[in-house]
C-alpha cells in the first residue's frame, strides 16, 4: 500500500517538474497516463480489499470464494436502445424499446480464512433474451 503511494508521489512530482523544465510532450503524456492508471488501480485495489473484508473479524483479504447459487429467476422487460437507420444504413437516431429478458439473482458464498465466518453476497443481473 505504501509503495503505491510513494509511486504516486514520484509520478506527481515528475509531472510538475516536467512542466517547469520543459520536457517533451510525449514524456508529459506518459507521466500523465501513468498517474491516471495509478489512481485508477488504487481505487480498484481499495474496492477489492473492501469486498474481501470479513465483517466479523474485520480482516482484509480474508474472504475466500466458496460457491455461486442462482436463487431466483424472474421474467422482466429490459429497456434497450436501438438505432434508427435510413436506407443507406446510416444511423439517424435512436429509440428505446422493451424486450423480454431475465433477472437472475445470484448468491455468492464466501468463507473467512481466519475466523471461518460464512458471508453471503447477493447480486442481481439483468439479461435480455433474444
Ligand atoms: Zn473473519
Amino acid at each position: 500500500m505504501e509503495i503505491i503511494l510513494i509511486f504516486v508521489a514520484i509520478l506527481l512530482s515528475g509531472f510538475f517538474v516536467s512542466d517547469i523544465s520543459g520536457l517533451s510532450d510525449i514524456t508529459q503524456n506518459v507521466l500523465g497516463f501513468g498517474m491516471i492508471a495509478t489512481i485508477g488501480g488504487l481505487i480498484l485495489f481499495r474496492r477489492k480489499r473492501l469486498k474481501s473484508r470479513c465483517r466479523k473479524c474485520k480482516r482484509n483479504w480474508a474472504l475466500k470464494f466458496i460457491e455461486q447459487k442462482t436463487i431466483k429467476t424472474e421474467k422482466i422487460s429490459v429497456l434497450v436502445e436501438l438505432e434508427n437507420r435510413d436506407l443507406a444504413r446510416n444511423v439517424t437516431g435512436t429509440h428505446d424499446q422493451y424486450i423480454p429478458g431475465k433477472r437472475n439473482t445470484y448468491q455468492y458464498t464466501y468463507k473467512c480464512k481466519y475466523c471461518g465466518n460464512l458471508e453471503t453476497r447477493v447480486l442481481k443481473e439483468d439479461r435480455a433474451s433474444i
